[in-house]
């Protein structure tokens, strides 16, 4: 297996459960694979596919990614091909031709498409195994429901022999639960890696307004110089605006909005995809056709509805790894917009609560990637040391005491209240939902009597995003203790609580420190000019190979293999075949190039 991924990809181990779920797999049993966009799923069925007889079917929900995913995977020397419209009939006749004669390593297709062949070529062909990508598609509580997705049932009723995968970076248990359900798989394992992207940096500013946030906007694209990012705008209109403000500044930004035509919305992309833009404006219905390994940054102009999406689209930047930088801008009236919205949704208590963690997280006076970790179900004890919190750490102080009685009062309750319900409780205040269930006989009925609600609401927040209790989402919002809070609740931890602070803006103190961050690249700080300009070089070799060949410049190379490029500088083909992201085949095809420019350079 490490052979195999050293040859064709050129990496010399393997992320976290990589290994384990391509073992699984090459076992032929059935996998539901739970990872963060940028983690490495492909490789979980690449690999097997590769090691396995036969061709890997991978459904596929866009053309574009299948598009992405063949050129990589051609790009590294494994025939693969995408059956889709946009091929013509004698590209699709020859490709059907490979598939039948087991000459293709990974066929992708939609799922349209797939059930137009279940009885035709999917019975000429030999399967090793499917492959779901995307696969929340599947569920309406995902966020990108497809309705062609929730026939994949079919498959393991036509094909019981065949492994299915099914790979999402959704990981919230309804979704998860509703694809191992529709897809009947035969009793899966769950991988569930880490949700956490350490490379991404975390900031918010809170109630900028339009003239503030644009100027935020140039400062902060004037640090990441000619590298590529995206903006995401809750409106079409607030796409035009930005992307307008940004030409008068002589920065090339492209729009992207579901009212633009698909020739339009295509461009856009394949401009930004090449390189040849380096910022798109895009409501939602961009990314997720993109697989650009190096987009080194992401603004949202809007508060996002969810944390799903917020991770999802923050997740685009930084693929490859290096250090990349994400910042939100909220304010009120995106708030008010988005409650409008989330309650005319068809899922409307729903909606409203995934709205207020996203809220939450915009608030938040404790380390911005504890919240969204913890909402993705996974309880991290230290801060991250790479979002403003903690940069600008706020005060703390032990709240063990005021965490215990929260949660000895939601135990006494059943654990069957809401937030309300619980301040009420603590407060001593009979209401009619306190009364009508008799909890003012409970012991701790009134115990936090001398803490103001609004400040016990923030302290319920506080220990929500801590993770010492969830919502159950499902289950009327009622609240309920995890392992982490009976930690506390029983005296076996402490806990920190930040100090309410009810004023709270920007000093000058905080202004500079934020000016003064920049984004530097591990590995480059010193020998400094003379490593960028290695780097320019290189990049100019890159982006004139892709060219030649109409590839986009980071299928050819990625960031991350320059930048090892520039510091481990190797002037062997052989060296440069050690670098990690260089299989046998890019070594052999581009090692003389990059080799010959780097001695060059270094006369
Ligand atoms: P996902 O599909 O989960 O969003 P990808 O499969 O596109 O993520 O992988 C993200 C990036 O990580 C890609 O650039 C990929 O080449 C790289 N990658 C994947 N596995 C490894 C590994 N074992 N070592 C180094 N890089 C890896
Ligand atoms: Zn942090």
């Amino acid at each position: 297996m490490l052979h195999t991924l050293k040859t064709y990809f050129g990496y010399d181990s393997f992320r976290p459960l990589q290994e384990d779920i391509v073992s699984h797999l090459l076992a032929r049993k059935d996998a539901l694979v739970l990872m963060p966009t940028g983690g490495g799923k492909s490789i979980c069925y690449q690999l097997p596919a590769l090691l396995s007889e036969g061709t890997a079917v991978v459904i596929s929900p866009l053309i574009s990614l299948m598009k992405d995913q063949v050129e990589s995977l051609s790009a590294n020397g494994i025939p693969a091909g995408a059956l889709n419209s946009a091929n013509d009939e004698t590209q699709n006749a020859s490709l059907r031709r490979a598939c039948t004669e087991g000459k293709l390593k990974l066929l992708y297709i939609s799922p349209e498409r797939l059930m137009a062949e279940a009885n035709y070529l999917l019975r000429d062909m030999h399967i090793s195994l499917f492959a779901i990508d995307e696969a929340h598609c599947i569920s309406q509580w995902g966020h990108d429901f497809r309705p062609e997705y929730t026939q994949l049932g079919f498959l393991h009723q036509q094909f019981p022999d065949v492994p299915i995968i099914a790979l999402t970076a959704t990981a919230d248990k309804l979704t998860r639960d509703d694809i191992v359900k529709q897809l009947r798989l035969n009793n899966p394992k769950v991988f569930i890696s880490s949700f956490d992207r350490p490379n991404l940096s975390l900031a918010v500013k809170r109630g900028y307004r339009k003239r503030e946030k644009d100027n935020a906007i140039l400062d902060f694209i004037a640090r990441h110089p000619g590298e590529s990012g995206i903006i995401y705008c809750m409106s079409r209109n607030g796409t035009e605006q930005v992307a307008q403000m940004l030409g008068k500044h002589g920065i090339r930004a492209a729009i992207y909005h579901a009212g633009l035509s698909a020739d339009k919305r295509n461009e856009a992309q394949d401009d930004f995809i090449n390189d040849r833009i380096q910022v798109v404006c895009a409501t939602i219905a961009f990314g997720m056709g993109i697989d650009k390994s190096n987009v080194r940054w992401i603004i949202h102009y809007n508060l996002p509805k969810s944390i799903e999406s917020f991770y999802q689209e923050i997740g685009r930047a930084g693929r490859d790894g290096l250090p990349s930088d994400t910042l939100l801008f909220y304010s009120l009236g995106d708030l008010i917009q988005l409650s409008k919205f989330a309650a005319e949704s068809g899922q409307q208590e729903i909606s409203l609560e995934k709205l207020q963690r996203m809220q939450q997280y915009a608030e938040s006076d404790i380390c911005r990637r504890r919240i969204l970790l913890s909402y993705f179900g996974e309880n991290v004890n230290h801060d991250c040391g790479n979002c403003d919190v903690c940069k600008n750490p706020p005060e703390r102080f032990d709240g063990t005491i005021i965490v215990q009685k929260a949660l000895s009062a939601l135990v006494r309750a059943g654990q069957q209240i809401g937030t309300g319900v619980l301040v009420d409780i603590l407060r001593g205040t009979a209401s009619p939902e306190v009364t009508e269930k008799g909890y003012q006989k409970l012991k701790t009925f009134g115990a936090g009597r001398e803490i103001p609600a609004r400040d016990w609401q923030d302290y319920l927040l506080q220990m929500l995003q801590l993770g010492y209790f969830e919502i159950a989402y499902n289950e009327h919002n009622h609240l309920k203790v995890t392992p982490a809070g009976s930690e506390v609740l029983f005296g076996r931890a402490r806990a920190q609580l930040v100090v309410i602070k009810r004023e709270e803006k920007g000093t000058e103190k905080q202004k500079r420190a934020a000016k003064g961050s920049r984004t530097e690249v591990p590995g480059m700080e010193g020998n400094g000019g003379n490593q960028q300009e290695l780097l320019d070089v290189l990049r100019a070799l890159r982006q004139q190979l892709a060219d030649q060949e109409v590839l986009p410049a980071y299928i050819v190379l990625s960031d991350k293999v320059l930048h090892q490029l520039c510091t481990s500088r190797p002037t062997t083909i052989e060296a440069f075949g050690n670098i990690s992201g260089i299989g046998e085949y890019k070594k052999k095809k581009y090692g003389k190039y990059f080799v010959e420019a780097i001695k060059k350079f270094s006369k």
